[in-house]
């Protein structure tokens, strides 16, 4: 299986969570170090040739991808008013443009095995909406199309195409939230904390296995409740 941006935060949990199950995984990483103790590829998943470069990386120390998981992603937030075309762009492309590059590599061998899990990793924020984040959530949002859509293309070769949206998680992207639109964002669950990247590793795992091999075209919120009813 294949973990984008694993390297850290919610992505190197669920890198983490598979390998303890005795998956084989690997974790790409863009900047930075790979983890020590996990197979790594370098990719830049806004750029096409390393997408290729690292799934023929990974398809000769690995096999082939039965599992993807997409969870590279950024943000530049800002008012849509303050917003450049930069921040838009570099959100789309890395968040959206990325999942579709990865998965369109992916698919042929899932295919002509006819078993393969897509997983994307989107966000709460996606159905609720925030302030400040037009570009993310549209991003997020336009995830939950694709693997819909994927879901009626893909359906009759045994693929599923699953989207986790995860709430306030307390790895990278939540840590440089301003103090008050964390409070917000705690205001606004259910269950009063932030969760962890391992209760979000735990539904992709969930997805990924047989238990779900009746499930295809689902939202699941790891949130807290955040966003509950969308
Ligand atoms: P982090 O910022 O900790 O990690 C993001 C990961 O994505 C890093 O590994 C980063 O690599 C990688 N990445 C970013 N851009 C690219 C790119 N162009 N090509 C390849 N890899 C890239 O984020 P989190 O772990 O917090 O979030 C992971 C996912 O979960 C994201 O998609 C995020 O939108 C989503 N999410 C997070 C929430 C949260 O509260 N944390 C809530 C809802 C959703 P590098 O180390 O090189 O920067």
């Amino acid at each position: 299986m294949l973990v984008t941006g694993g390297n850290r935060g919610i992505g190197l949990a669920i890198a983490r969570a598979f390998a303890k199950a005795g998956d084989r995984v690997t974790v790409t990483y863009r900047s930075g170090e790979p983890p020590a103790d996990l197979a790594a590829v370098r990719c830049d998943v806004t750029d096409p040739e390393q997408v290729e470069r690292a799934f023929t990386e990974v398809e000769a120390a690995q096999g082939d991808v039965q599992v993807l998981v997409a969870n590279a992603g950024i943000t530049r937030d800002t008012l849509l008013l303050r917003m450049t075309e930069a921040d838009r762009d570099e959100v789309l492309d890395t968040n959206l443009a990325g999942v579709f590059r990865v998965t369109r590599r992916a698919l042929p061998n899932m295919v002509h095995a006819r078993w393969g899990r897509l997983v994307y990793i989107s966000s709460a924020i996606a159905m609720v909406g925030s302030r400040g984040q037009t570009n993310y959530a549209a991003s997020k949002a336009a995830q939950v199309g694709l693997a819909r859509s994927l879901a009626w293309e893909l359906g009759p070769r045994n693929i599923t195409a699953n989207v986790v949206a995860p709430g306030l998680i307390d790895t990278g992207m939540a840590t440089a939230l301003p103090q008050r639109r964390r409070a917000e964002f705690l205001d606004m669950t259910p269950l009063g904390r932030a969760g962890t990247a391992e209760e979000v590793a735990a539904v992709v795992r969930f997805l990924a296995s047989e238990d779900a091999s009746y499930v295809t075209g689902a939202l699941l919120p790891v949130s807290g409740g955040l966003g509950m009813g969308h």
